[in-house]
C-alpha cells in the first residue's frame, strides 16, 4: 500500500540541514540529500483528494425508537453506524497514526 507525504516538507527538511565542508564524508552526505532533493523534484504527483473525516458525535432515537447516529461532518442522522457516512462520504473510521 502506498503512503503519501508531504513532498515540499520533506524538501523543507532536507534543506533545512546545516552544511558545514570540511570533510570528505560530509560531501558525500550532502550529495545523497542533494539527490534525495533531486528524486523529490522527479517523482510525478498523485492525484489525490482530501480526505473528508467525521465522527459520529450524537446519538438519538427516532419516533419508532431506532437509534439514530449524526455525522459531525455533514450534521445528517443515519440508523446506525458505518465506516464511512451514508450522507456525505466522511471517513468515519480512525485517523492512522504515521507508520
Ligand atoms: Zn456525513
Amino acid at each position: 500500500m502506498s503512503r503519501y507525504i508531504d513532498a515540499e516538507q520533506t524538501a523543507r527538511t532536507l534543506l533545512s540541514i546545516t552544511r558545514v565542508y570540511d570533510s570528505k564524508y560530509q560531501k558525500g552526505f550532502y550529495d545523497g540529500i542533494d539527490r534525495a532533493l533531486e528524486a523529490i523534484q522527479d517523482t510525478p504527483t498523485a492525484d489525490l483528494a482530501p480526505i473528508r473525516r467525521g465522527k459520529w458525535d450524537y446519538k438519538t432515537v427516532d419516533h419508532s425508537g431506532n437509534a439514530l447516529y449524526r455525522c459531525s461532518a455533514c450534521k445528517g442522522f443515519v440508523r446506525g453506524t458505518y465506516d464511512f457516512c451514508p450522507n456525505c462520504g466522511a471517513d468515519m473510521r480512525k485517523e492512522p497514526k504515521n507508520v
